[in-house]
């Protein structure tokens, strides 16, 4: 009983299903360099995502750089503090400044009210998180994207195969960037992919994942290495085949964690929303300490005393990392600031069993008085 439970663990197919796929590059020797295996994992992911336009890399941060990069934006970009630091990093990294939208209290996605009144002339996009998986408005942030002439890219690292209406999530905006970091609902080890709707971006981050290197005698971009191997792609595509399967073992769990918590004083679970088909890719909860009577450290140490590891998702925000210390003012983002200093992401993954669910709630609720 006393084993310790990490806030995730990576799904893996069985070892020997790995060898077998990986057996043939002993032959071929062809181990990078948009291989046989990069190409088959394009073309499987391109349908498993429902999307017509595909490029992988070696992690989804540099995919996010890239696709950036691609678009020659140029001055301010909105985006939210609520989010992984690769987000408001690749911004930064790409000679850009971040502007800090806040999010809204429903779902922690940007607050679609509040991107107008920061837009300025030097704006040139909006790089908006589906945090946790939950989807942006991505129709009002098209009608302002088009109002104003705006590029839109959404990071949708939690959003692995997430449908609205049927429709994948990598359609929407100018551009989406997926992670498949081990501790993704799908992974490639390490990995991402850019999905994007004008086929030029496609030629740009072909060459600028590669060096910028666009023929043997001729290099026509400042680009980087960022190619995804083959081993990699191979754990792709042995993980791709049991994805589905492994998102409808989260579900259980997701459904286990919302019986006991859904209607507890104080605290905020998510819920299904009726259009979209979720990954359950994380369990956020939200402490409202007032209400329930203990505060998000509490929990946290007392799990972690429990050799539970639950994970401040995301604390801090990256609007106050100490590398972007005097350049933002956190107090712009008030709601994000309020949900940072209350979230805990609880342990979820696909192997998680529901005794270990029913102990974990059994540790949260100890001591809260109806
Ligand atoms: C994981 C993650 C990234 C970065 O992806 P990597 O594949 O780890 O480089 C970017 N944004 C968000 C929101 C993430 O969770």
């Amino acid at each position: 009983m006393d084993k310790s439970i990490f806030v995730t663990r990576p799904s893996m197919p069985p070892i020997e299903e790995y060898i077998k796929e990986i057996e043939p590059i002993w032959k071929s020797a062809w181990l990078t360099n948009l291989g046989k295996y990069h190409n088959e994992l394009e073309k499987q992911l391109s349908e498993y995502l429902g999307v017509e336009n595909i490029s992988l890399f070696t992690n989804g941060h540099m995919a996010l750089e890239l696709v950036i990069q691609a678009m020659n934006l140029s001055g301010e970009v909105i985006t939210t503090p609520f989010t992984f630091a690769s987000t408001t990093h690749a911004i930064v990294r790409n000679g850009l400044t971040p502007v800090f939208c806040d999010v809204n209290p429903n779902d922690y996605t940007i607050d679609v009210e509040k991107i107008e009144n920061l837009i300025t002339d030097k704006t040139s996009a909006i790089i908006p998180v589906h945090v946790y998986g939950n989807i942006c408005n991505v129709s009002e942030i098209e009608k302002i994207a088009k109002k104003y002439d705006l590029k839109v890219i959404y990071d949708a690292a939690h959003a692995f195969g997430e449908n609205i209406n049927g429709q994948g999530i990598g359609n929407f905006g100018d551009a989406s960037m997926f992670s498949f970091h081990a501790t993704k609902v799908f992974n490639t080890i390490e990995g991402g992919a850019v999905t994007f709707s004008a086929s030029s971006i496609g030629t740009q981050l072909y060459i600028l994942k590669n060096f910028g290197i666009q023929s043997d005698v001729s290099v026509n971009g400042v680009g980087s290495n960022a190619k995804m191997n083959e081993f990699q792609a191979a754990m792709g595509i042995c993980n791709l085949r049991h994805v589905t399967a492994e998102i409808l073992k989260r579900k259980i769990v997701v459904e286990r964690y919302r019986k006991w918590l859904s209607n507890v004083n104080g605290i905020k679970v998510m819920n299904d929303v009726k259009e979209i088909q979720s990954n359950y890719s994380y369990f956020p909860v939200v402490f409202d300490e007032k209400v329930f009577g203990f505060t998000r450290n509490e929990i946290c140490d007392r799990l972690s005393e429990n050799n539970i590891f639950a994970r401040k998702y995301f604390y801090p925000l990256t609007n106050t990392f100490e590398c972007y210390h005097g350049k933002f003012d956190v107090s712009k983002t008030p709601i994000a600031q309020y949900i940072a200093k209350r979230v805990l992401t609880l342990p979820l993954y696909a192997d998680l069993s529901i005794d270990d669910v029913d102990r974990i709630c059994n540790i949260i609720l100890e001591g809260y008085q109806v």
